[in-house]
């Protein structure tokens, strides 16, 4: 019955490929055929179902806020992560360093680029990046997880906006440690090249409170995996995330590689490729095919009793 759905949901949502557009602000990214489209669940019962492109590899981009956040809560705690970094939906564009300097000391919060820039920055220098991508890899519960070498390249030549995000937080005395350092880590989370299985893993160990339920092992601490769905919930897909969370209720993160991330809490883990973006960034017809998903399973966290 579920890969009925899946397949309707996918054939309903695919037109809305025509819609979007690839981002093109970092040039490998404008490569993709923004065609492409897949979804993948894994239930936390032990149900796998993928429809479409779900095994095609593309770039992680912003959902490593995810990972980086988790990371950080695990390493650091919660009182030096949020010390500098707020909780708060910003309403602004991912990369705005607006609010910034006009009306904030501090960056809104996890999600957006000033913000994972600063939770990066308390990372750098306590783990490698190999430590990072095998936390990766083993969140994700995918061992080929890999850093694109191209996607990273042409991120670091394009990289003069979030530089000056970086900067103007030292400035502010919320990055503390090396700039370079922090630009290089926070880039090369964002090249990690993964598919929709690897999203859907992610969403189901975040969906079992921090566990993997094949294994049992538990790979986060249950108030990470807490704190992280919170964050995605209010924050996730950028300046959308308050309509998102009306109509599809359910907790995601975007990236501008095409990805959505989606946690249905105790049930299961969704991920989405579909590199064709609307104007916020986020995937056109991966929204569409969330919003189908939830109105048919009753995925909403507020779903009406039936
Ligand atoms: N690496 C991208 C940037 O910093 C991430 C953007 C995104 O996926 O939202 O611009």
């Amino acid at each position: 019955m579920i890969q009925n759905l899946l397949d309707r949901a996918l054939a309903q949502a695919r037109p809305a490929v025509e819609l979007g557009e690839p981002a093109s602000y970092i040039p490998e990214l404008g490569k993709v055929d923004k065609r492409q489209l897949g979804v993948c669940l894994y239930t936390l019962e032990g149900g796998r179902y993928s429809a479409g492109d779900t095994r095609v590899r593309f770039s992680i981009q912003s959902i490593s806020k995810v990972i980086s956040l988790a990371a950080a809560l695990e390493r650091r705690g919660f009182d030096t992560v949020f010390q500098q970094v707020g909780m708060e939906p910003s309403g602004d564009a991912f990369n705005s360093l607006v609010r910034l300097e006009t009306s904030e000391s501090h960056p809104s919060n996890p999600m957006i680029n000033s913000g994972a820039i600063a939770v990066d920055s308390y990372l750098a220098p306590v783990i490698s990046f190999e430590e990072m991508l095998a936390f990766t890899r083993a969140l994700c519960l995918d061992r080929e997880i890999s850093l694109d070498e191209r996607v990273y390249r042409s991120e670091m030549s394009n990289i003069s906006r979030n530089r000056a995000i970086a900067y103007l937080l030292e400035n502010k005395g919320v990055i503390q440690s090396d700039v370079e350092q922090t630009l290089d880590f926070y880039v090369k989370m964002c090249s990690l090249s993964v598919t929709a299985e690897s999203l859907a893993g992610l969403g189901l160990v975040l969906a079992s409170g921090g566990v993997d339920p094949n294994t049992g092992a538990r790979l986060l601490k249950a108030e990470t995996a807490r704190v992280v769905k919170t964050i995605m919930l209010t924050c996730g897909m950028y300046n959308d995330s308050g309509q998102f969370a009306v109509r599809v209720g359910i907790p995601s993160k975007s990236g501008v590689g095409g990805g959505i991330l989606s946690v249905v809490d105790r049930r299961m883990g969704i991920g989405i490729f579909g590199p064709a973006l609307n104007q916020k960034g986020n995937s056109v017809a991966g929204e569409k095919l969330l919003e189908y998903l939830s109105a048919q399973l009753d995925l909403h966290i507020f779903a009406e009793q039936k």
